[in-house]
């Protein structure tokens, strides 16, 4: 039996490989064609003659980069694994606006089966089957010749040498427009596809083996709680609450149309209304929030290498625990007590592998009350994560309708979107006040606080944005800016000799997540040399 009804089409693997370059210059590079000729004129010879270039080097490019790699052995199976993930990019490239630069790829490769299912939508077959299953039938009809090695050689050889000759001519042509564009849109080579997440892939994996070779470098090492602690006998409780995808625009504290803050309104708190967050992905966020160097100095790998805020809380003598309702740490808890609750099956709570938050208040009294000394509570919140805002939280927070009830953004309306997100935002404060109500009842035995700031924001429509995690120079503010809010009982207050009214002076300025590592050492008197008293928020604000 034949298993086609013709002869497979025989060609040699340089042939393969241009055919493949092809494919991926003309098929896959859509987005970036459109960035990099955007705001050009079709009616102007330039613009015809730049997008040639940029073509031919689309292609000299892939040709180079797969030479390198192709064997007759291998060349259908790495050519298939190469076009199906390419299919995915294209897809989440098109759909979601965004770039595929190793921070974006530290967040898809450290999703979650959960966040992974939310984001397939019915609309990711067609696309599938143009871009994936239409190649794939091609490539697998074809049959690779095989040749002597040394005629393999000189025809890898020449095609290296023709490619690079073309990239280099093509390159030239256009320099000035070219590198014109390049300096003021760096980005614009995070959509150069499937180049793009070939290179991020490596860099991630490559700093991920120097992070697990490397010690963390402590910091704070000689931290201690500072002379006002002496003689002091009531325990302190610090719930550091880390909100997720909360944005200052939508946060009714704020002054945003729709009072979406109604619990924290009532609940005598500080809002900061003007605060940058690190990064526009939880991968950048998080540790850079926790971090002593922050963006001011940012240096990714130093701050996936270094002790974080909470081990230097530790040093000093608190208990810290980390309680996630998502993806994890990232590493900012490493080595200290964790209580991942995103696997909960609290039938109230949970449901399709996902929890609301409230599960993160869930045994938060037995933490409180078996601990003996000072205790940090860390809660980091599922909190406004997309695109399924329906799913973050319960029924009853379904206020603004209509609502969108499907992940698949472009099937609902700017509105249904900013609907159920500002439902997902009535939810958190409803988390996070029950939460001060928690510390409240604690009073009589804790001085209690609690501190909330979400790790970036959300586009939700603007500028044709969606989601997060755009590139942070060019980030728009929808995605940077995010809500911040402190609750300070009068037990810390008054033993800490903070200034309230300071502190509300304070509030209105703007800040950044820069201030976090600072202002939590400051509340909590504890001294070291990390210590920047520029930096703490609370700084001017204890007599
Ligand atoms: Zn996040």
């Amino acid at each position: 039996m034949r298993a086609w009804p013709v002869r497979p089409l025989q060609v040699s693997t340089a042939t393969l490989t241009l055919g493949a370059s092809l494919f991926f210059a003309f098929a896959c590079n859509g987005s970036f064609l459109a960035g990099a000729l955007a705001g050009r004129s079709w009616s102007e010879r330039s613009t015809w003659v730049f997008a040639g270039a940029l073509l031919v080097m689309l292609v000299c490019l892939h040709v180079l980069v797969l030479s390198l790699v192709m064997h007759r052995a291998i060349a259908r199976p790495l050519l298939s694994m190469l076009v199906i993930a390419t299919a995915f990019a294209t897809y989440y490239m098109q759909r979601y606006r965004v770039f595929l630069d190793p921070s974006m790829l530290r967040n898809v490769l450290a999703t979650n089966p959960a966040e992974a299912g939310e984001l397939l939508g019915w609309g990711l077959l067609p696309h599938l089957l143009l871009y994936a299953a239409v190649p794939l039938a091609v490539l697998w009809r074809i049959e690779v010749r095989r040749t002597s090695v040394l005629r393999a050689i000189l025809a890898r050889l020449a095609v290296l040498a023709i490619s690079a000759g073309l990239l280099v001519a093509s390159l030239l042509l256009v320099f000035q427009d070219f590198s014109a564009l390049m300096r003021n849109h760096k980005e614009l080579r995070y959509l150069i596809t499937p180049a793009n997440f070939l290179y991020s892939t490596a860099r991630v994996v490559a700093s991920g083996s120097r992070e697990a070779r490397a010690e963390r470098m402590a910091v704070g090492a000689d931290a201690r709680l500072d002379g006002t602690w002496n003689g002091s006998t009531r325990p302190v409780l610090m719930v550091l609450v880390v909100g997720e995808t909360a944005r200052a625009a939508n946060w009714g504290l704020s002054g945003y149309a729709r009072q979406t803050t109604p619990q924290l309104a009532t609940s005598n708190v500080i809002n900061f209304p003007d605060v940058s967050a690190c990064g526009t992905d939880t991968e950048t966020s998080l540790p850079c929030m926790f971090s002593a160097i922050g963006r001011r100095d940012y240096d990714e790998d130093r701050i996936r290498t270094s002790e974080s805020l909470l081990h230097v809380l530790r040093r000093a003598g608190f208990s810290v625990v980390w309680r996630d309702n998502q993806s994890g740490c990232k590493g900012v808890c490493d080595g200290l007590p964790q209580e991942p609750l995103n696997q909960s099956t609290v039938p109230q709570l949970c449901s399709d592998g996902r929890c609301h938050d409230e599960i993160l208040l869930r045994g938060l009294d037995s933490i409180a009350q078996d601990s003996q000394g000072n205790l940090v509570v860390v809660l980091h919140m599922l909190g406004n994560h997309g695109p399924a805002y329906y799913a973050r939280y319960p029924d009853a927070f379904k206020l603004y309708r209509p609502t969108c009830d499907t992940g698949e953004l472009r099937k609902c309306s700017v509105e249904q979107i900013v609907n159920s997100y500002d439902n997902a935002l009535l939810y958190s404060d409803h988390v996070l006040s029950r939460t001060i109500a928690f510390l409240n009842e604690r009073a009589y035995r804790f001085d209690t606080a609690l501190l909330y700031v979400s790790d970036h924001g959300e586009s939700l429509g603007e500028k044709g944005l969606y989601l997060h995690g755009v590139p942070y120079a060019i980030a728009p503010d929808e995605q940077i800016k995010v809500p911040m809010v402190w609750w300070l009982s009068q037990g810390f207050l008054a033993r800490f000799s903070l200034n309230r009214s300071c502190l509300e002076g304070q509030a209105a300025k703007p800040w950044s997540h820069d201030n976090l590592f600072h202002s939590v050492l400051g509340l909590l008197r504890v001294e070291t040399r990390d210590y920047d008293q520029k930096l703490d928020i609370s700084g001017p604000c204890r007599r």
